[in-house]
């Protein structure tokens, strides 16, 4: 199954209809995925443990190549609508993430004022107050709950021991509902969680938490397991309507 890596620390500028022209920022390691996760789904393909170069960019890198191609950009006159930290795995594992939240923050003040910063994470790194407090600072943290039932998630998120889906959740409540919560919905024999128990009990997780945003989605490119299969956009729409009706605010990405 073909998936992909990131090869630069900054990439982009992409074109999203969704956020504009997007800059990205990779915190992991090139040749391979660093994460607290293993989802069955995830684009950046398995985990890779016999991997050669595990190896994170510095802090001087990570300045070096935000700072860069931001001057850069803004010399040749293009504007930047978004900053999104993803790539090759759990951005909040870089030893350095709360220092480089606050240098993103002061260079897009500084070049792209208008642009709106957004961290998509897995969530499990909530225990650490520094992370929490980093994710407060940008504009959009996005946080994973792909499955309310941990037997599920063990099957879908491969996460590392000691993973709960309660003790998240409770976690997650620091952010008051000031936060973007990301779903993704698959079907499939490897594992299905659009069955009318773990919508339940997924939905009964976004009322509990509240959050001002949901994204729901499911899988657009080839998965690193074979037998995910993806999850359309009626059916999408379908699993959030109670929630629609209760009046949250439900982004489909289909
Ligand atoms: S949390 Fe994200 S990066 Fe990590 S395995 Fe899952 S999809 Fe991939």
């Amino acid at each position: 199954m073909a998936t992909f890596l990131w090869n630069d620390i900054v990439f982009g500028p992409i074109h999203s209809r969704r956020v504009g022209r997007s800059l990205g920022i990779n915190l992991l390691p090139r040749e391979a995925k660093v994460c607290t996760f293993d989802c069955v789904y995830c684009e950046c393909g398995g985990l890779r443990l016999g991997a050669s170069n595990h190896r994170l960019p510095t802090l001087d890198e990570v300045r070096e190549a935000v700072l860069g191609r931001f001057a850069e950009l803004a010399a040749a006159g293009q504007g930047i609508d978004s900053i999104s930290f993803t790539g090759n795995g759990e951005p909040t594992l870089h030893p350095g993430f709360p220092e480089i939240i606050e240098l993103t923050l002061a260079s897009r003040d500084r070049w792209f004022p208008r642009a709106v910063v957004s961290v998509f994470s897995n969530a499990t790194r909530l225990d650490r107050p520094e992370i929490v407090e980093a994710l407060k600072r940008v504009d959009n943290p996005i946080l994973k709950i792909d499955c309310a039932l941990d037997d599920m998630a063990e099957v879908m998120n491969r996460p590392h021991k000691g993973y709960s889906v309660a003790r998240t959740v409770e976690l997650m409540k620091a952010f008051d509902g000031n936060f973007v919560m990301q779903t993704m919905l698959v079907k499939g024999p490897v594992v299905d969680n659009t069955t009318p128990a773990a919508l339940d009990a997924w939905r009964n997780i976004v009322r509990e938490l509240h959050p001002r945003e949901v994204m729901l989605y499911s899988v657009s490119r080839d998965t690193p397991v074979a037998g995910i299969e993806k999850v359309d956009a009626a059916a999408l729409a379908q699993a959030a309507s109670p929630l629609v009706a209760e009046g949250f605010n439900i982004q489909i990405n289909a």
